[in-house]
C-alpha cells in the first residue's frame, strides 16, 4: 500500500519516526540530563590526533581524497588487521574507507539487495539495519536473540535459514545493545549453516578493540571461508573517541568491493580528506593506544557497575562494546520508553529504552546506558539515579 504524507508526498518509509538516540539526546538537552543514552565518549581525542588535522588542513589535505579512501590510510588499516586477526587484504580492491559504519552499512546494502530479497535480521537491532533493507525494497525477517544472554537461538536460525530464501545476514558483533560478543565455535556454526545457501554476510564490528575480561574479538576475518561471502563493517569514531568525526572502513573480497564501490562511489564519492590523513598518521605511530583501548573501557564499565549496585537495578552482563544493560522487571510494569523519559525529566539521566531495537515494540523492560564517559559524568548520573527511590519511576500509573 502507498501512503502519502498530508501534502502528498509519497514516503518510501511511512512508519520510520527520528532515531531514538536522538530522540532521548534531545529530550536529555532539554531537561539539563546527563546523557548515557547516545552512544558518544564526552571526552576529547587524543590531542595528537587533532594536531593531526590541523596538520592534514595546513599541508595541504584539503581537496577530493581518491573514492576507496587515501592510501596512506588504506596500508595502516591494513597493517592493523594484519596484526589483529592475521588477515591479508590487497590494499587496493579489498579496503575501503566510509563515512563511518552507518553508510558502509547502508551503501553495502543498497549494492546487493534488490526488491523483496529477505534479509535476517537479529534483534535487538541497531536501527538503520531494517531503514537501509525496507529502503531498497528488501524484506527484512527478525530473529530475536535469546535474553538475558543475548545469545543467538540455533534452532530457530536454522530453521529460519531453511524456511526463507535469506539473501543477506546481518551480524553485529561485540552488540550494542547488549554487549554480548560471539565465540569462534559460534561464529564457525554461522558458516557452516550458511555454506550450501551462498548467504552473503554483513559482519558489524565497530565495537571490535572494546571487548572486555581478557576476551579475544572473534572477528569473521579470522575465517577464510566465511570470507568468501562476508563484508566486515568497522567504524574508526568508536575507537579514536571521535565519532563526529563520521570515518570507518570495510573490508571484502575484490568482488565484493568491486560491487559496493559502485554504490560508494554515488553515494559519498569520498571521505572527508584531512581526517583520513590525521587517522593514518595517528595509526602509524600508537599502536599502543589500540592494544590498551579495551582495559580503558573495561575499567568504565567495572566503575560504572561498582557505582551503580545501590540503585536497585539488575544489571545485565556485559562482555564488549560502550553499553550495558539494566533490567527494571523487579521494579515495575511500566513501558521501556515512557520510564526512560521518566528518568530523563524527573531523575535527570537519560537512557535509551531498548524496545527502540526491535521492530515489533517488544519491551522486556530494559534500558541501555552508554559508560564511555568520564568518571564524573558517570558520578553524577548515578547520584542522581539514587534518587530512584523517592520516584514511582517503573510503576505503570492510570495515564500510561
Ligand atoms: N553499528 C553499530 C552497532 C553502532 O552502534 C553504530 C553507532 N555507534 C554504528 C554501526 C554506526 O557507526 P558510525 O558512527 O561509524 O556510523
Ligand atoms: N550508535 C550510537 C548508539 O548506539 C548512536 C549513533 C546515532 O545516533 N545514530 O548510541
Amino acid at each position: 500500500m502507498i501512503e502519502k504524507s498530508e501534502k502528498g508526498v509519497i514516503s518510501k518509509l511511512p512508519n520510520l519516526g527520528i532515531s531514538v538516540f536522538a530522540r532521548m539526546t534531545a529530550l536529555a538537552t532539554q531537561y539539563q540530563a546527563v546523557n548515557l543514552a547516545q552512544g558518544f565518549p564526552d571526552f576529547q581525542p587524543p590531542d595528537e590526533l587533532i594536531e593531526y588535522l590541523y596538520q592534514g588542513s595546513k599541508d595541504g589535505f584539503n581537496q577530493y581524497a581518491p573514492m576507496p579512501g587515501l592510501l596512506m590510510l588504506r596500508e595502516q588499516i591494513n597493517e592493523r588487521i594484519f596484526r589483529d586477526y592475521n588477515y591479508a587484504a590487497k590494499v587496493d580492491t579489498e579496503i575501503t574507507v566510509t563515512a563511518g559504519a552507518t553508510q558502509a552499512i547502508y551503501s553495502i546494502i543498497s549494492s546487493f539487495i534488490r526488491p523483496n530479497d529477505k534479509v535476517l535480521i537479529f534483534e535487538p537491532a541497531y536501527d538503520s539495519y531494517a531503514p537501509s533493507v525496507l529502503v531498497n525494497g528488501g524484506v527484512p525477517i527478525y530473529l530475536r536473540l535469546k535474553e538475558p544472554s543475548f545469545s543467538i537461538p540455533w534452532n530457530e536460525f536454522e530453521n529460519c535459514i531453511n524456511e526463507h530464501n535469506i539473501k543477506l545476514i546481518i551480524i553485529n558483533n561485540p552488540h550494542n545493545p547488549s554487549g554480548a560478543i560471539l565465540n569462534k565455535d559460534e561464529i564457525d556454526r554461522i558458516e557452516k549453516i550458511t555454506r550450501e545457501k551462498n548467504i552473503l554476510i554483513i559482519w558489524d564490528e565497530v565495537y571490535d578493540l572494546l571487548v572486555y575480561d581478557n576476551r579475544i574479538h572473534q572477528s569473521a576475518l579470522r575465517n577464510s571461508d566465511l570470507m568468501l561471502r562476508s563484508i566486515v563493517v568497522f567504524s574508526l569514531g568508536k575507537t579514536l573517541h571521535n565519532t563526529g568525526w563520521k570515518l570507518g572502513y570495510i573490508i571484502a573480497l575484490d568482488y565484493l568491493t568491486k560491487e559496493i564501490r559502485k554504490l560508494h562511489q554515488f553515494t559519498v564519492f569520498s571521505v572527508n580528506t584531512p581526517a583520513q590523513y590525521a587517522v593514518a598518521k595517528f595509526m602509524d605511530s600508537n599502536t599502543h593506544f589500540f592494544s590498551t583501548l579495551s582495559k580503558f573501557y573495561e575499567s568504565k564499565r567495572d566503575y560504572f557497575y561498582q557505582i551503580l549496585q545501590p540503585v536497585g537495578l539488575e544489571m545485565l552482563s556485559c562482555m564488549g562494546s560502550y553499553f550495558t544493560l539494566a533490567s527494571f522487571k523487579h521494579l515495575g510494569e511500566n513501558s521501556d520508553e515512557d520510564s526512560a523519559i521518566k528518568l530523563i525529566s524527573e531523575i535527570g539521566v537519560a537512557c535509551v529504552p531498548i524496545s527502540a531495537f526491535y521492530h515489533d515494540g517488544y519491551d522486556p523492560k530494559i534500558l541501555r546506558f552508554c559508560f564511555a564517559k568520564k568518571e564524573e559524568t558517570l558520578e553524577i548520573a548515578v547520584k542522581r539515579l539514587l534518587r530512584l527511590k523517592d520516584h514511582n519511576i517503573f510503576a505503570k500509573t492510570d495515564i500510561n
